[in-house]
C-alpha cells in the first residue's frame, strides 16, 4: 500500500478524505465478497448523501410542478428550482441565470444547439469542426445537423498519444467552418484540451464554439466568461448529481436566437390554434415539466462539490492518477491507449488477445467496477485498431487501497486467463 495512504485516511492537505469517501453511500457494500472499488466515475459518479437526501425531501415535503401553481408547495418548488438555476449560473460564472437551460443531459444539450442553432446557421458549403476524440454525443448529432443542411463535417485528427494538436486546429479553422464544438476532456483516454486557447483560435476567426464539458464540471472550475465559449454542455450525473440532467449553457445574444426545438410547457407566450409566440429565456427552451428533483440535486451537488474546492479536488485527482500510471505500468501485458501529456483521472488499456469485457468480468468477480467497451467513441477506437478498451476512472472518493486491490485483481484475472504473470 501506498505509504500517503495512512495520511489519506486521516488528514491531508487539510481535507479528510475518509471522512468524504463516507458520504457516498453505495461506495461502502461488497461485490462478490469483496469490497466495492468503483472506478467508473467517467460514466457515471457516486452521489454523496447530501445529494440523496436533498432529491428525497423534495419528493417528501415539497412535490409540486414549478412556475403555474399560486399554491404553497409549488411556490416552493419553484423557488428551489430558480435558486438552482442562480447557484449553476454563478458555478459556471455565466453573467446571467437566463443563460442556464436545464436539459436532460450533455447529449441532448449538444442536440438542442445542433439542431436549433445548426438549422438556422448552417448551409451546403459551410463546415462544422469536431476534433477525433469525441463522445458520440458531439459527434452524431453534427452528423446529423449536416445532413439536414448540406454543411460537411470535418474532423481534427488525433495522434498516437491520443492528443489533438493546437496547430491542426487552427490550420483547419478557416472562412468555411462556422462551428468548433470540441470536448474539453475526452471520457475514453482523459486527454485535457486547451479549451481557452481553442476558443480564442475561433473567435479571432468570428467562428461560434461548443465545449462539451461533460467530464469537466466534478473535475474543474468552469468560468464560461473567460472561455469566451459561446454554448457549453455538461451532465449532472457526472459531478455527483442525479442521472437525466443536464445543463445548457448559451451566451444570452445567441440564445435569443434560437427557436425551440420542443413545444409545449412554459416555453410559450401565447397560444392560438393557429400558432403561438415564444416566452422569454429560459423558459423558451425548456418545454414540459422539468427534472425538478434533478435540478434540485444538481443544486446539492454543486454545494458538495465547492465544499471540498478545487484545489483539493486536483490534488487529489493527480495523486491517485500518478498512483494508479505507477502500478499499471508495472504489468507488462498491460498496453495503454494514449498517453497525453495533459490528462484527467482516466486511463484507458489493453490485454492483447484479451477482450476487454472477458477482463472486466474477472476483475467485477473481485469487486472492480471499471468501464470496458468503445465507450461511445468508436471512431477513436477504430483510429487505435481495437474494438474497446477497460477504462479506469477516478475520483476524489477512490482510496490508494482501493488501487491496490485494483492492480492486485488483474494481476489474478492475467493468471485464470493463463496469461503469465511472475509477480
Ligand atoms: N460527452 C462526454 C465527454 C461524455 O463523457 C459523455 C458521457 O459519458 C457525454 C458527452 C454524454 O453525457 P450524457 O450521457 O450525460 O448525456
Amino acid at each position: 500500500m501506498k505509504q500517503s495512504d495512512q495520511s489519506v485516511s486521516g488528514k491531508t492537505h487539510q481535507t479528510d478524505w475518509k471522512a468524504v469517501r463516507d458520504e457516498f453511500p453505495a461506495l461502502h457494500q461488497q461485490v462478490n465478497g469483496y469490497p466495492l472499488a468503483y472506478f467508473d466515475h467517467a460514466a457515471t459518479a457516486q452521489k454523496p448523501r447530501k445529494v440523496i437526501d436533498a432529491m428525497t425531501r423534495y419528493y417528501e415535503f415539497d412535490n409540486a410542478n414549478v412556475h403555474r401553481g399560486v399554491h404553497s408547495l409549488s411556490q416552493r418548488a419553484t423557488l428551489a428550482y430558480e435558486e438552482a438555476r442562480q447557484k449553476t449560473a454563478r458555478f459556471i460564472c455565466a453573467k446571467d441565470p437566463s443563460e442556464i437551460i436545464f436539459t436532460s443531459g450533455t447529449t441532448a444539450s449538444v442536440n438542442v444547439v445542433a439542431l436549433s442553432w445548426g438549422r438556422a446557421h448552417l448551409k451546403p458549403g459551410d463546415e462544422v469542426l469536431v476534433t477525433g476524440l469525441e463522445h458520440h454525443a458531439n459527434l452524431v448529432p453534427w452528423q446529423m445537423a449536416c445532413a439536414m443542411t448540406g454543411a460537411q463535417l470535418k474532423i481534427v485528427p488525433v495522434n498516437e498519444f491520443g492528443e489533438v494538436s493546437t496547430d491542426s486546429v487552427a490550420e483547419m479553422l478557416h472562412s468555411k467552418t462556422r462551428i468548433f464544438a470540441f470536448s474539453w476532456i475526452s471520457n475514453a483516454l482523459g486527454t485535457i484540451n486547451p479549451a481557452h486557447d481553442w476558443v480564442q483560435l475561433a473567435r479571432e476567426k468570428g467562428i461560434t464554439t461548443l465545449i462539451d464539458a461533460a467530464q469537466v464540471a466534478a473535475h474543474h472550475p468552469i468560468d464560461v466568461q473567460h472561455l469566451g465559449v459561446d454554448f457549453l454542455c455538461f451532465s449532472a450525473h457526472k459531478m455527483m448529481g442525479p442521472t437525466g440532467l443536464g445543463v445548457l449553457y448559451g451566451k444570452k445574444s445567441i440564445l435569443e436566437t434560437l427557436d425551440p426545438v420542443f413545444g409545449g410547457g412554459d416555453m410559450i407566450d401565447e397560444v392560438t390554434y393557429e400558432k403561438s409566440t415564444w416566452a422569454d429565456l429560459p423558459y423558451r427552451l425548456e418545454a414540459g415539466t422539468p427534472n425538478i428533483a434533478g435540478v434540485i440535486g444538481l443544486s446539492a451537488a454543486i454545494d458538495f462539490l465547492e465544499s471540498i474546492g478545487w484545489q483539493n479536488i486536483s490534488r487529489r485527482e493527480s495523486e491517485l492518477l500518478q498512483y494508479a500510471l505507477e502500478k499499471l505500468s508495472e504489468i507488462p501485458q498491460i498496453r495503454f491507449i494514449g498517453s497525453p501529456k495533459e490528462r484527467a483521472g482516466v486511463i484507458s488499456f489493453v490485454v492483447d488477445g484479451v477482450h476487454p469485457y472477458d477482463l472486466g468480468i474477472l476483475l467485477d468477480e473481485q469487486g472492480i467496477a471499471l468501464r470496458t467497451g468503445h465507450h461511445c467513441a468508436q471512431p477513436l477506437m477504430r483510429h487505435f485498431g481495437i474494438t474497446g478498451t477497460c477504462r479506469v476512472s477516478l475520483a476524489i472518493y477512490n482510496t490508494f487501497e482501493e488501487i491496490d486491490q485494483l492492480d492486485r485483481a488483474i494481476k489474478r484475472a492475467l493468471r485464470l486467463l493463463g496469461i503469465s504473470q511472475s509477480n
